[in-house]
């Protein structure tokens, strides 16, 4: 690798560039965060971070950073499924909550980390272009023509990467986008529970955050987009009139915010290639309907550091290193991104599933293993192992 001003450049700054380059710097490389906007800021997402990714936060010392901005502690999962609900316990006993920091507040704080973890930081950087050498990434081109270079550069920049576009990173198990959701913050609506709700071609969900404010998201299948663009707030009341006693909750409560709608496409990219790698939704993209983005994009960051620690310390091969990355991803996402692409179909669950939901209705360590499959404690091999099933509907 050739001489250069960084070890390696992080272009995006939020849930997954910010703690990539916090820990990359931890492990005392020269490292620069560069991002087009400013912070704090918002940016278009919901924010349930399940306590896998709660974990990831106490493991860099940042889980009491985002409780003291007063986002309570989420330790109840509920599911209803309209005859039936099952309610349970999402967490371990290592980390027994989920979290919904606002976003103004959570990114802020993974970016103040990478900087007094020793990264450089730059806000309000466009970066214009990826710059190569004879096919190998080298740096980046800011607007106003400021060029850096780096050993690796790493796109941390979400779905419309331009470092995977420039590199052509190849795309597999794409799937176009299902669903359509819409979300705000409501006051007067208090829970202490992450509610999510389950009907034919609808589902909604309903979590505390900050500021004593209620996230509720709300969606229908993708196809339904232009049927119901002009009346979203009517066709979520529609949808909430399913469940009478929430309709009645939310009736009482009032929408504090403008409603925001979003769409995603699914599918994984190859994550690495000379001199450059990608990392969190650059990289692999699925429906939010299961939330696990930012938690996602926390493990991606750590496993990616792990492999550029290897490979730039000299200790593996590039290649190697991150083949190694990418590997670990899939074996990790690939299971809960089709469970997720199912969930996302917003079919009614098919028999065996219902089976399932209406034989462990009631028992709670077998409603408690069902919270878990669901937030990513557990993952869908493991619980829908037959012996397991047996376990649970025995139990
Ligand atoms: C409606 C919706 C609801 C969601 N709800 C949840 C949820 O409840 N829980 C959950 O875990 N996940 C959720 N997700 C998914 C989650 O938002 C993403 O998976 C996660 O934010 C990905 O983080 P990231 O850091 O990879 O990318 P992003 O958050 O997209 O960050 C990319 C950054 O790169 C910067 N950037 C891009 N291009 C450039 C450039 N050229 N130059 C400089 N900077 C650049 C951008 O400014 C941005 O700050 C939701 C997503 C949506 C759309």
């Amino acid at each position: 690798m050739t001489d250069s001003t960084y070890d390696v450049i992080v272009v995006g700054a939020r849930c997954a560039g910010s703690p990539l380059a916090m820990l990359l710097a931890r492990h005392g490389y020269r490292t620069l965060l560069v991002d087009r906007a400013t912070f704090p800021s918002d940016t278009v997402s919901t924010h349930v971070v399940h306590p896998p990714g709660a974990a990831a936060l106490r493991r860099w010392g940042l889980l009491d950073q985002v409780t003291a901005t007063g986002c309570p502690p989420v330790g109840r999962y509920s599911f209803d499924f309209g005859p039936v609900t099952l309610a349970g316990a999402p967490g371990t006993s290592d980390s027994p909550y989920a979290y919904a920091p606002r976003r103004t507040h959570l990114d802020k704080i993974l970016l103040d980390a990478a900087g007094a973890a020793g990264a450089e930081i730059r806000e309000d950087f466009v970066v214009e272009e990826v710059l190569a050498d004879d096919g190998r990434v080298t740096g980046i081109r800011g607007a106003g023509g400021v060029t850096e270079r780096s050993r690796v550069v790493v796109g941390a920049d979400g779905r419309n990467s331009i470092v995977a576009k420039t590199v052509g990173a190849a795309a597999y198990e794409e799937v176009p986008p299902l669903t359509v959701g819409y979300y705000s913050y409501w006051s007067n609506l208090p829970t202490d529970t992450f509610e999510a709700y389950s009907r034919p071609g609808r589902g909604w969900a309903v979590c505390p955050t900050n500021d004593d404010r209620t996230l509720v998201i709300g969606g229908w299948p993708h196809a339904e987009l232009a049927a119901h663009r002009d009346h979203v707030e009517e066709t979520l009341m529609e949808m909430f009139a399913s469940a009478p006693s929430f309709l009645e909750r939310i009736r009482g409560a009032t929408r504090e915010e403008r409603l925001v709608g979003s769409s995603v496409p699914n599918y994984f990219r190859v994550p690495f290639g000379p001199g450059w790698a990608l990392v969190g939704d650059a990289g692999y993209s699925r429906d939010f309907i299961t939330a696990q983005g930012i938690t996602d994009a926390f493990l991606d960051a750590e496993e990616l550091a792990r492999a550029l620690d290897e490979a730039l310390s000299g200790r593996a091969p590039y290649a190697e290193a991150l083949g190694d990355y990418q590997a670990r991803r899939d074996a990790r996402a690939m299971p809960v991104y089709r469970m997720t692409l199912g969930i996302a179909s917003l079919q009614p669950p098919d028999e065996q599933m219902a089976q399932l939901v209406s034989g462990i209705a009631g028992k709670q360590p077998a409603m408690d293993a069902f919270a878990r499959l669901n937030s990513g404690a557990t993952s869908p091999a493991e619980f829908f192992a037959p012996e397991n099933v047996g376990r649970l509907l025995a139990s």
